[in-house]
């Protein structure tokens, strides 16, 4: 399919050396933009100036969430290439998300075409400062101006990008983090290990309440007993015990991210023992008042790899490694965001090369 380009004719400042990025405020001048007509599948990719969609009041995805999204990285690398992460996982994900929201499958090649394509015509938009990156953020949303609930007929697959702001201002900071004892974020059978909009708008109200009480992020349990330990906000989460690395395994409530998969990878590929299991909260509880959980972290894509410092459970606060960055993590850290930056070696051939800055 060929990919369509229309280019800006008034483009924006691009970002400069040392200037503060907020995370998602602003955009770069181009989005990409591709549509579904059932009968006649997706069509006519193209790139074209970054704007405001005309959308009927009735479109669906406004009244009933029918929508999907990705999020990923490109990285200004050390020697002046621009990179992507894995991209081929994400929309792969996408199509996960799809078959999930009964949203019509869409051409992975193409994706992975659309969106090289786009951060090259913007490629001005990657900034250049250590830690820094293009957020991507591909999603799918049903148009059909139509109130009943139904699967749409329409649909449109944007993609738009954002300069972003390292994640870390000072080196890695240990985050506080909620685990929520009252409300679910996802059950087996619902939504959860899709990445759609839904399962954010329910977890809002958890949100809150960990801001209101001084904690960053929630710490999801399982929605049936809220015993087992699921996954943070936008992490999937990981605990270094005594003899093994513990993620909570991929049942169907939890999300299969990208960063977490690489995270297993590397960590086996040093000799490391990782367990995807099952844990209970207690467990965790139990096994730290016995000194036996070295250090706590999540993983993600807008913060790769993130250490937690305390969770808060019920009226038990849980301090891993005195509230300071382990080893283990930082190691991770170090191989992932040097990885992602081109300056360490490739072996699994991660990255994917998009053009000269
Ligand atoms: C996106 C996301 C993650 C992290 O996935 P990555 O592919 O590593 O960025 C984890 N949990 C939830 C709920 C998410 O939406």
């Amino acid at each position: 399919m060929e990919i369509r380009v229309e280019l800006t004719k008034t483009p924006k400042a691009k970002p400069v050396p040392g200037e503060k990025l907020p995370f998602g405020k602003q955009f770069s001048d181009h989005m990409f933009l591709m549509n579904y007509k059932t009968g006649k599948g997706w069509h006519d990719p193209r790139v074209v100036p970054y704007g405001d969609l005309a959308l009927s009041p009735a479109a669906m995805c406004l009244h009933y969430g029918q929508t999907v999204f990705e999020g990923m990285k490109a990285y200004y690398g050390k020697n002046g290439d621009i990179l992507l992460f894995r991209p081929q996982e994400n929309f792969a994900r996408l199509n996960a998300s799809n078959q999930r929201l009964v949203i019509p499958p869409i051409d992975e090649e193409v994706c992975l075409a659309g969106v090289k394509k786009l951060v090259e015509v913007d490629k001005d938009w990657v900034p250049h400062d250590e830690g820094t990156s293009l957020y991507i953020r591909p999603f799918i949303i049903a148009v059909d101006p139509v109130l009943g609930v139904h699967p749409g007929d329409e649909y449109l697959f944007l993609i738009i990008t954002s300069p972003s702001g390292a994640y870390y201002e000072s080196g890695l900071e240990p985050v506080k983090i909620y685990v929520e004892d009252r409300y679910v974020r996802a059950v087996r059978g619902g939504t959860g290990m899709a990445k759609t909009g839904g399962n954010y708008a329910a977890s809002l109200i958890a949100q809150d309440e960990a801001h209101r009480q001084n904690y960053s992020q929630v710490l999801w349990l399982d929605g049936v007993e809220q015993r087992y330990i699921e996954e943070v906000g936008a992490m999937n989460v990981f605990f270094v015990l005594e003899g093994e690395v513990v993620t909570p395994e991929l049942h169907g409530s939890i999300l299969p991210g990208i960063t977490r998969k690489s995270s297993i990878q590397l960590l086996k590929d040093w000799g490391i023992k990782v367990s995807e299991r099952r844990i209970t909260i207690q467990e965790l509880a139990e096994a730290n008042d016995q000194g036996r959980v070295l250090e706590a972290f999540g993983t993600g894509t807008a913060a790769v790899i993130s250490p937690i410092g305390e969770l808060k459970w019920e009226e038990k606060r849980m301090i891993f490694n005195q509230g300071k960055i382990g080893a283990l993590t930082q190691r991770l850290y170090d191989t992932l965001t040097g990885i992602q930056y081109g300056s360490l070696e490739d072996p699994h051939d991660w990255s994917v090369f998009v053009c000269k800055a």
